[in-house]
């Protein structure tokens, strides 16, 4: 046997480790998963019937240029179909534009803590992130991004709202910060929660995309519209990016049944809009419950709340295990917690409420 090992590309030294949200384990009582943002309902009736009739077809390659949902996409957000892009998740996209824009030694600014993948994808690239600490309000600390770009600067991440504090940004400071970012310099607006936004100051990022051509905007089909396990996510930008995102996609990587169960989706909006408005009211009552148990709760426009509970974030966390419910820590700095189904709500209420209780 030879003594050489394959030679791997050094930038991979040391990139974390993607933690995906605990899953239950079989067997054994209900165990509730509010650790990874997932939609507690399962696909709507019509959708699931389109993703089962599909699976006939898994002997044949999807159709490698998303027509359909293209089509379907461009009528519904009113875009040009040369705008839109797709991706094996919104996380998939996100990887092709640092891979479109960002080389060794080339950086990649966004907030801290945020999405958890963008550290691994900036990584992967080969280039150098830029963490810009949130305010002691969890907010993204927008001045001292764009104070933070440099000519090496070439794509920023904002999170709206953020994951995992659930905190959006309105429109004026947004666009402030637009108007201070270099036009060569890509910003990147996640909005993989924004079904879930009611303030009204919180600007869709799709008309701000329209006048900007820096501008682009994630979307996912895996959180309002409950399809996380078919990996399908778009970008609407402007050319070139759009024909870059193009370029870098991997090949029939979104499935036929992903794209054929996100246009049923599309067309099955009135149904999917009142289970999100049920999970508002949830996330509304979840707030106010532990704001009256005492908590510090950040204002949330996404699908799950944050506490930051600093240095007891795992024995809370551990508590919520032994109740039955996984929640998403990180350890030293707080704890993220899905907004489920009411019975899995109610647990996480009364597991707050002690632990609050026991710690005077
Ligand atoms: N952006 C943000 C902010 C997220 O929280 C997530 C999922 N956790 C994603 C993107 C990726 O979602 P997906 O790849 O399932 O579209």
């Amino acid at each position: 046997m030879s003594e050489k090992t394959p030679r791997l590309r050094g930038a991979l030294d040391g990139i974390p480790s993607y933690k995906p949200g605990r899953s239950a384990p079989a067997g054994g009582s209900k165990v509730y998963k509010l650790s990874s943002n997932e939609n507690p309902y399962p696909p709507l009736p019509g959708v699931l019937e389109v993703m089962t009739a599909g699976t006939a077809d898994a002997n044949r390659y999807p159709d490698a240029t998303c027509a359909a949902l293209f089509a379907e996409l461009a009528n519904r957000f009113e875009v040009p179909v040369e705008h839109l892009a797709t991706g094996t998740g919104s996380v998939g996209v996100a990887q092709q534009l640092v891979q479109c824009t960002a080389e060794p030694g080339d950086e990649v600014i966004y907030a801290w803590r945020s999405f958890e993948a963008y550290p691994i994808i900036t990584q992967i690239s080969g280039a150098t992130s830029v963490q810009v600490p949130l305010t002691a309000d969890e907010e993204h600390d927008l001045d001292a991004m764009a104070d933070a770009v440099t000519d090496r600067t070439r794509l920023v991440f904002v999170c709206n709202p953020n994951n995992p504090t659930g905190v959006a940004i309105p429109r004026p400071a947004l666009e402030r910060f637009l108007d201070r970012v270099p036009d060569d310099v890509v910003v990147v607006l996640d909005e993989a929660y924004r079904e879930f936004v009611r303030d009204e100051r919180v600007v869709d990022g799709i008309e701000l995309y329209r006048e900007r051509p820096n501008v682009v905007v994630l979307r996912t089909f895996s959180k309002a519209y409950g399809l996380a396990g078919l990996r399908v996510g778009f970008a609407v930008a402007h050319e070139p990016v759009a024909a870059a995102l193009r370029k870098t996609a991997l090949p029939f990587g979104v499935s036929q049944v992903a794209q054929d169960a996100a246009v049923a989706s599309l067309r099955s909006e009135d149904a999917l809009r009142e289970r999100v408005e049920a999970l508002v009211a949830e996330r509304a009552r979840v707030s106010r419950e532990l704001i009256a148990q005492g908590w510090t709760v950040p204002e949330s426009q996404a699908n799950f709340v944050w506490l930051r509970l600093g240095g007891r974030t795992l024995d809370f966390t551990a508590a919520c295990e032994r109740a039955g419910v996984l929640v998403r820590p990180f350890a030293g700095e707080g704890l993220r917690v899905t907004v489920g189904e009411t019975e899995a709500n109610d647990i996480f209420l009364q597991t707050a409420g002690a632990f609050r209780k026991s710690e005077y």
